[in-house]
């Protein structure tokens, strides 16, 4: 009985356990969720969303988790402790956001700190198109070139 979330203890007790169940939980979300996944996971052991919102606070501030800023209401998360970094592909389409390794992100915040003095405290590369899926879908429309769309007065990455 590790987790149970006894109301009996005390506060900060209570804090401890709660956010070590949604430590645990991490590795059982998809790569890239939201709030709602770890609340949706959590709220039969009586954990409010608030704590949720607090708790991935509290994990991002110390560097375990990440927040995906998709130009959307709502952030979804990702764990980053131990792993690599990785460009974002988001899919105009469906939504789907997938990871693309690029080992050259890993050296970039020293180059620029070096070469700019600039420390850099997030970095978040995120490429914008159509999932194969959503190509084979609709494979007219979205291959349409960038130059045809402009013409239409619609910069079409612009979401937000
Ligand atoms: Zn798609
Ligand atoms: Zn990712």
């Amino acid at each position: 009985m590790r987790h149970s979330l006894n109301k009996s203890k005390g506060p900060a007790s209570r804090r401890t356990a709660e956010r070590e169940l949604i430590l645990d939980l991490l590795p059982h979300l998809p790569g890239h969720f939201n709030a709602e996944d770890v609340l949706g996971a959590v709220k039969a052991a009586g954990v409010s969303r608030a704590t949720v919102y607090r708790t991935l606070d509290f994990l991002v501030a110390r560097g375990i988790l990440q927040r995906v800023h998709l130009g959307e209401p709502g952030a979804r998360y990702e764990v980053i402790a131990g792993r690599d970094q990785h460009a974002h592909l988001l899919c105009l389409g469906c939504g789907e956001l997938s990871d693309y390794p690029l080992p050259l992100l890993q050296r970039l915040p020293a180059a620029v700190r070096r070469r700019q003095g600039f420390a850099v405290e997030h970095l978040l590369v995120r490429l914008c198109g159509y999932c194969h899926k959503c190509r084979a879908r609709r494979p007219a429309t979205f291959s349409q070139p960038i130059s045809t769309k402009r013409k239409e007065g619609a910069h079409h990455v612009k979401r937000s």
